[in-house]
């Protein structure tokens, strides 16, 4: 697609609206951290990838050549993202009483079945931490050797104090960033600075630590952080032009994959960082680790088609802050049930010409939108736009099915099933009508004609009888089933 204006996206580390551009000119190496499989994703999960893969879907409709790729991780996510507490792993093992690479299997599969709902497209490469132990061996024996990464305790630590500058996103104190530590957990002592994180365990507090790997500085397993380093370069090189995830990734999760991916490589990695906000419920954080939370699952089990929800999430802006409640996701209904209504409406002549004019206009609309910084509401008021448009309803058809690619919300199979099913439901009622019927009904139309209204009153009441009313329409007469 030819669009004539840059596409300006937020970049957490500018903390501006910059002009997206990559390292080399119409490719893109699009990077996105993963989903922990120690349970099945929550919805608010799923709002950063239906964000990040509207984000995929329009970089492609622009022209680009995108490899996206994304970890799965199986190990090393400790339930303090400050590397203390237990394995999430472990946990979900557990507490299912399966091996750990048992659940990982299992809600791998339930990830990629929920995306496949919200119609997530499934990334290029998607690697599971456990694949590429060898890669952060080399890394790690690396940054020790260039000085970036010591051993104590037996884990090895990276050593933020080497670097000029290791709170890229931010500028806050020390000490407000410490996110998802909790009080019952302690500060492990080895670290020579606050703000050092582990590369590689091998005194875990865990004895029962499930996986396990040989490695130069012991039998252990890697921290949760280099896996995404590791698995980017590996598939996308020394050049990362897009790195997106949640916003609770930004600390420690993406400061710490900057920190040891450009010690290692000896250069800046990565110039786009892209942050959803969150989805909260409405008493506060959606969280998994308090029992009951909200899946896809759930919501189909409550009636809702998920695409509804996909369509909930791209009526806010990525930016913003969400908050769930089945009210809003019912209003969400409403406007996508209308709107399919609307398009379903449309009566395509095949044999009209596509109005190129209009179609310059309204994809106008629709860039301008998604180029500045992905507002995927504003793209969806250009859909409206499209259906009010004074031109040929080939051409709006046209357009819906292309916007849709992007925002992949089913616009023309669900507008298409509608109409079928409209057409199946109107079939079956004029299956009903047995000749003696539309005897009765031509009649009743040559006695209006004639003026003979008793006639025409008696006819009415006899097919009343039978449970049919007729309802006389500048079409003709329409028949109601009672
Ligand atoms: P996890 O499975 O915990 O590793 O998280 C998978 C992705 O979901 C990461 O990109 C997180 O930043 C993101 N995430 C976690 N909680 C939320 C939330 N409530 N709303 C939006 N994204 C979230
Ligand atoms: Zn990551």
């Amino acid at each position: 697609m030819n669009v004539n204006r840059p596409i300006k996206l937020y970049n957490s580390l500018t903390h501006s609206k910059d002009v997206f551009t990559t390292h080399e000119e119409g490719k893109c190496g699009m990077y996105t951290c993963g989903p922990t499989v120690y349970h099945f994703a929550h919805i608010g999960n799923l709002r950063s990838y239906i964000m990040e893969d509207v984000l995929e879907k329009y970089l492609r409709y622009y022209g680009y050549d995108v490899k996206r790729v994304m970890n799965i991780t199986d190990v090393g996510h400790l339930a303090s993202d400050a590397d203390t507490g237990e394995d999430k792993m472990l946990k979900g093992a557990k507490r299912e009483n399966k091996s750990v690479m048992e659940i990982a299997k299992f809600y791998t599969d339930a990830f990629f079945s929920d995306c496949a709902k919200l119609n997530i497209k499934t990334p290029d490469v998607v690697e599971p931490a456990t694949n590429l132990i060898p890669e952060y061996i080399e890394m790690i024996t690396k940054l020790i050797d260039t000085g970036y990464a010591y051993l104590a305790g037996g884990n090895v630590y990276f050593d933020t104090s080497k670097l000029d500058k290791y709170y890229v996103f931010n500028d806050q104190a020390e000490e407000d960033l410490e996110v998802g530590v909790r009080e019952d957990v302690f500060e492990d002592e080895n670290k020579k600075n606050k703000a050092d994180f582990v590369l590689w365990f091998t005194k875990s507090k865990f004895e029962d630590q499930a996986l396990k790997w040989d490695s130069p500085w012991g039998v252990g397993y890697p921290g949760w952080h280099i896996e995404c380093s590791a698995i980017s370069i590996k598939h996308i090189g020394e050049f990362l032009d897009l790195h997106c995830g949640g916003i609770d990734n930004a600390f420690p999760h993406h400061t710490n994959e900057i920190a040891q991916s450009e010690s290692y490589l000896g250069h800046s990695w990565c110039n786009q960082w892209m942050h959803v906000l969150h989805l909260n419920d409405e008493s506060g954080k959606m969280s998994k680790s308090n029992g009951e939370f909200l899946t896809v699952s759930l919501l189909e089990e409550k009636g809702y088609d998920p695409i509804v929800y996909r369509f909930f999430c791209l009526l806010s802006h990525y930016r913003k802050t969400l908050t769930f409640s089945f009210e809003a996701l019912d209003n969400a209904k409403l406007a996508y049930d209308k709107l399919i209504q609307k398009i379903a409406e449309l009566d395509v002549n095949e044999a009209d010409a596509l109005d190129e004019g209009a179609m310059e206009q309204l994809r106008m609309r629709f860039n301008n939108s998604m180029c500045n910084d992905l507002n995927t509401s504003m793209a969806i008021t250009a859909l409206y736009d499209v259906l009010k448009a004074k031109t040929n309803d080939k051409t709006k058809k046209y357009l819906l099915e292309e916007f849709d690619k992007v925002l992949s919300i089913n616009l023309i199979e669900a507008s298409d099933k509608l109409k079928a099913e409209i057409a199946q439901a109107k079939a079956q009622e004029d299956a009903k009508l047995t000749p003696e019927i539309k005897a009765l009904i031509e009649e009743r139309t040559m006695a209006k004609k004639e003026k003979n209204f008793a006639r025409a009153d008696e006819i009415r009441d006899e097919l009343l009888a039978k449970g049919i009313t007729l309802k006389d329409t500048p079409q003709g007469v329409e028949v109601i089933w009672n």
